[in-house]
């Protein structure tokens, strides 16, 4: 991986270009209550997104993911006029990315639409679009669909790949931070091995059905160990005209280990399993190029392969209108123990783009699910609370553990006081992320397709599907 500089120029979702200062961060000031001015002629007039009027506070929350829909769930009886903003209309579960990136699942298995899970809750309102920038004297936001009043603002954009800089390497690899990335890194793998069939080159061959994976945290790790599941299960049975023992899976991570925070036991063990299965480790190995078809590696030398999967690293997203003073390394916005923004007012940053530093996390927390989902319940109480004019309360992050899956019946995990690796671990991953899935349906299909896929060594989904694109009609456009 290339080294993050300490101060660098970040660029936010929207294009605009940021600069980090990480050296020193304002100390977090305790305050006892969040004080917002809501302007009751602004709150009881409706305005642009046709949003119905009411006479409750507004918050909205821009960004439907872990954070977002944890926030919106915590206030979604009290007396808050509720604005859902996402660019997407479903809420999506990035630890199986790999899986619908691998033909195990189908998108729709791990993504789930945001109007089912608030049927019933006529204070809560969802919209679709994007949101571009805000006006915090105003306290408004610029979106697709015309500004958005709030009083209290919870931002929860979550995070993009981050190629540190490196153009070639963004403009030619893959990313898996979104459903759809996942799926055009499905389509991809499936039409190289299409390609490598007809080919009659047979270094382009190799370069086809090779992969080269970037990042050796849980998603790296996870999406090596079920390409090689593919190569040895599913990929000789639909194409025998390939060669697969030929196949190459190489993960690369710059640091000297595999899943860098977890216990030296479980780091040694997932390395060990993937090795065992065929997974080419290189560890302490850096990228610096790649052209579509050549890696460059720190040390001079090249992997062929048409396929490089980065899962090396991530960027918050960022929203123009807010002071570069408000960023910190990673393009995270520095926030207090309550989430408020420091330097805002009545505005919030949870989950992966918010930065809190504690005793505990003086580098941050971890940009993990838990964290975000934590944060955004003691935010979204702490608002109920001043509502209430009772005091609120400082966030502290209960650590419940981490794991990874490295195949069938190999997984890792450590939880705050033992760790656990092999079959045990792998059940616990599967009862977990069973058990985190969003709606009932999505979990009874993700564990059907287990199964099937555990006794029949096997995953239906080979299918590629491309969209169509067709001209929009002036008359369909939104906004
Ligand atoms: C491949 C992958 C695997 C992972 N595996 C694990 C794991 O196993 N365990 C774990 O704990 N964590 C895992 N993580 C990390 C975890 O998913 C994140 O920490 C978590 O999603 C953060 O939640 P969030 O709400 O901050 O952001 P997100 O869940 O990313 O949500 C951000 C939301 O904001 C919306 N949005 C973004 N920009 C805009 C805009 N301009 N306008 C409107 N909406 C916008 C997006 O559509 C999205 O819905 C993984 C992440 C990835 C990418």
């Amino acid at each position: 991986m290339i080294a993050e500089p300490s101060e660098r120029q970040a660029t936010n979702s929207l294009g605009n270009t940021l600069v980090a200062t990480p050296a020193t961060l304002p100390s977090p000031k305790p305050s006892l209550q969040y004080k917002s001015e809501p302007s009751t002629e602004a709150s009881i007039t409706t305005q642009s997104a046709n949003l119905p009027p009411s006479t409750h506070p507004r918050v909205v929350i821009v960004g439907a993911g872990f954070a977002g829909l944890e926030a919106a769930k915590t206030l979604e009886s009290g007396p808050f006029q509720v604005v859902i903003l996402d660019k997407n209309n479903y809420n999506q579960f990035q630890p199986l990315f790999y899986q619908v990136a691998t033909a195990g699942l189908e998108p729709s298995s791990i993504s789930f639409p945001l109007r089912k899970l608030f049927q019933n809750k006529p204070n809560v309102h969802i919209r679709v679009t994007a949101v571009q920038s805000l006006e915090p004297e105003r306290k408004i936001l610029n979106t697709t669909i015309g500004e958005i009043r709030y009083d209290y603002l919870i931002l929860a954009l979550g995070g993009d790949t981050n190629f540190f800089g490196n153009e070639r390497i963004k403009q030619y690899a893959i990313p898996m931070k979104s459903v759809s990335e996942a799926l055009y890194l499905r389509n991809r793998l499936l039409q190289n091995y299409e390609d490598a069939i007809v080919t009659t080159d047979e270094e382009e061959r190799q370069a086809l059905m090779n992969v080269v994976v970037v990042g050796g945290g849980p998603t790296g790790v996870e999406v090596s160990g079920a390409l090689e599941e593919m190569r040895q299960h599913v990929l000789p049975k639909d194409i025998p005209e390939l060669n697969f023992k030929k196949m190459e899976v190489t993960l690369l991570e710059a640091s000297p280990n595999l899943l860098g925070p977890m216990r030296a036991s479980s780091r040694e063990a997932a390395r060990n399993y993937l090795e065992s299965m065929g997974v080419k480790v290189r560890t302490n190995t850096a990228v610096t190029d790649y052209d579509g078809k050549w890696v460059t590696l720190a040390d001079g030398s090249k992997l062929l392969s048409r396929t490089l999967i980065w899962a090396a690293g991530i960027k918050a997203n960022g929203i123009l209108g807010i002071p570069d003073s408000c960023y910190t390394r990673g393009n995270r916005l520095v926030v207090d123990e309550y989430n408020t923004i420091i330097g805002l007012k009545d505005v919030f940053a949870v989950g992966d783009m918010s930065y809190m530093t504690t005793t505990d996390f003086p580098q941050g927390h971890p940009q993990v699910a838990q964290v975000a989902m934590q944060m955004s319940a003691n935010l979204g109480k702490n608002l109920l609370r001043t509502i209430n004019n009772q005091p609120i309360k400082s966030f502290r992050y209960l650590d419940l553990g981490s794991m990874a899956t490295i195949g069938r019946n190999k997984a890792v995990a450590d939880f705050p006081k033992f760790s656990v690796t092999g079959l045990f671990a792998w059940f616990i991953w599967m009862f977990i992320h069973l058990a985190s899935l969003v709606g009932a349906r999505s979990k009874v299909v993700v564990f059907i397709n287990w199964m099937v896929s555990y006794f029949s060594y096997d995953q239906s989904l080979r299918l590629i599907i491309r969209p169509t694109s067709k001209p929009i009609l002036a008359e369909e456009k939104v906004g």
